[in-house]
C-alpha cells in the first residue's frame, strides 16, 4: 500500500506527522510526503520538529499569485506528481489551498482520498475564507471522510455524504501533541507575580479587517492589568510581520516572538494562562494543556471547545476583547471553570484509526483478518 501524504502548510504537517508514523508502523505501508511549498518556512519547521523529511517536494506556488492561480498551480504539480508516484491512496488534512489541490487531482486521476479533519464548518462561505468552501468540496469527492468528532461527522452526514464512508477518529492533532509536549523548554520565563497571555493571529478576515485595532486591543490590556506579561508569537506573513513589529515590539511586558517550533510552541501555551488567537490548531491544544483560549473570531468550525466551556467565542472588536479578557482574569472562578484539562477533540490515537479506516477502503478483508485476530 503506498500512500502519499499531500501537505503544504504548518498545521498540514503537524496534523499528518502522526498519520506517517502510523502508516510507518504498518506491514505493508509505505507513506510518502508529498510536500506542496504553500507554506515554505513554517511547513519545514514542523518536519523538523519531527525529524522528517519530504520524500517529494513540488515547487511552490508564487506567493504573490491571486489565489486562483496559486490553486491552479498546485493542481497541475500535485497531478505531475502523482502521474510518477502512482500511489494507491492520498490523504489530505483539513482546508488549506494545498488540501483541496491535492484531493482534485488524485480524484481526477481515480486514486481514492481519504480526508483527515472532514466535517468541519462554520456554514458562512466569508468566514473563514477561502477554507469553509474549500473543504465543503472536499467532501465531495472524498472516498473517506475521517471526522475528528461526532459533531464533524453530523455536519457531514446532514450534506449527504454516506454515513458508512464517515468514521469518527478524533483529532490526530492530539495525537502530535502528545508526542512532542514536554520535548522543549518555553521560549519565555515568566516573572513570578505575574501571568503570561500568548497571542496569536494569521487569519486573512484579521488581517484584513483592523488588525492594529487587535494589537490596540493587547496594549489596552496590559495598560489595565500590572501582572499580565504577553507572548505575541509572529506568523511570516509580511502584512501581519510589520504590522505587530510596528505596534508591539519594544512595549513593556510585551515579547515579540519569532514562529516558534511546534515543541517551544507547545511549551508556551503550557506556560500561559491564557490564550487570545484566531488559530484553528490551538483551540484544539490549549484545552489539553487546561489553558482557557479566548478566540479572535466572529465564530468558530471547532464549538466541541465552546461547549465543554474552556473556550470562548469573543469576536474581534477591540473594547470587547479588552472586556472579555480583562474580565475573566479578574473573575477567579470564572478563570477556573475555564481552565480546565480538557480534550474534546481526540485521545491521542487518533492516527491508529485512520491506517485502520485506510486499510478497511482499500482491502476489507484483511481488515476483517486484523480485526479477528
Ligand atoms: N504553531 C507552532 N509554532 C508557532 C505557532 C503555532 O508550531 O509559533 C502550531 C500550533 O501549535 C498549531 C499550528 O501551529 O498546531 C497552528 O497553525 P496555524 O495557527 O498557522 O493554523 P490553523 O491551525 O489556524 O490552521
Amino acid at each position: 500500500m503506498k500512500v502519499c501524504l499531500a501537505a503544504g502548510t504548518r498545521p498540514e504537517v503537524i496534523k499528518l506527522a502522526p498519520v506517517y508514523e502510523a502508516f510507518g508502523r504498518t506491514q505493508g505501508a509505505t507513506p510518502i510526503w508529498m510536500f506542496s511549498g504553500q507554506q515554505d518556512s513554517l511547513a519545514q519547521q514542523a518536519f523538523d520538529a519531527f525529524g522528517m523529511t519530504p520524500e517529494i517536494s513540488l515547487p511552490g506556488p508564487d506567493g504573490s499569485a491571486s489565489l486562483a492561480a496559486r490553486l491552479a498551480h498546485l493542481i497541475a504539480a500535485f497531478d505531475e506528481a502523482l502521474a510518477k508516484a502512482v500511489p494507491d491512496l492520498v490523504v489530505v488534512q483539513g482546508d488549506t489551498s494545498t488540501t483541496l489541490a491535492a484531493a482534485l487531482s488524485a480524484f481526477a486521476r481515480r486514486i481514492p482520498v481519504i480526508h483527515v479533519e472532514a466535517g468541519l464548518r462554520t456554514f458562512d462561505l466569508d468566514a473563514p475564507f477561502p477554507e469553509e468552501a474549500w473543504r465543503a468540496m472536499i467532501s465531495q469527492i472524498a472516498a473517506l471522510h475521517l471526522a475528528p468528532t461526532e459533531r464533524a461527522a453530523q455536519n457531514l452526514r446532514r450534506a449527504g455524504v454516506a454515513p458508512e464512508r464517515i468514521h469518527v477518529t478524533g483529532n490526530t492533532v492530539v495525537d502530535a501533541l502528545r508526542r512532542l509536549a514536554g520535548s522543549a523548554p518555553s521560549p519565555l520565563t515568566v516573572t513570578p507575580g505575574r501571568r503570561l497571555v500568548a497571542v496569536t493571529l494569521h487569519r486573512r478576515e484579521n488581517w484584513e479587517q483592523g488588525l492594529d485595532k487587535l494589537l490596540d486591543a493587547v496594549l489596552e490590556i496590559r495598560d489595565s492589568a500590572g501582572d499580565l506579561e504577553f507572548a505575541f508569537v509572529l506568523h511570516p506573513n509580511p502584512v501581519l510581520r510589520e504590522a505587530a513589529e510596528r505596534r508591539l515590539r519594544g512595549e513593556a511586558r510585551v515579547s515579540v516572538l519569532a514562529p516558534l517550533a511546534y515543541p517551544s510552541f507547545l511549551a508556551l501555551l503550557r506556560a500561559s494562562a491564557l490564550v487570545l488567537s484566531d488559530s484553528g490548531g490551538v483551540q484544539e491544544e490549549a484545552p489539553c494543556f487546561g489553558v482557557p483560549v479566548l478566540v479572535l473570531r466572529d465564530t468558530t468550525e471547532r464549538p466541541e471547545a465552546v461547549e465543554a466551556g474552556v473556550a470562548k467565542v469573543i469576536g474581534v472588536e477591540r473594547r470587547r476583547v479588552v472586556m472579555e479578557t480583562l474580565s475573566l482574569l479578574r473573575d477567579a472562578k470564572a478563570y477556573a471553570a475555564m481552565a480546565r484539562t480538557v480534550s474534546p477533540f481526540g485521545d491521542g490515537r487518533a492516527a491508529d484509526r485512520v491506517v485502520n479506516a485506510a486499510i478497511e477502503l482499500l482491502d476489507p478483508r484483511l481488515a476483517a483478518a486484523v480485526r479477528a485476530v
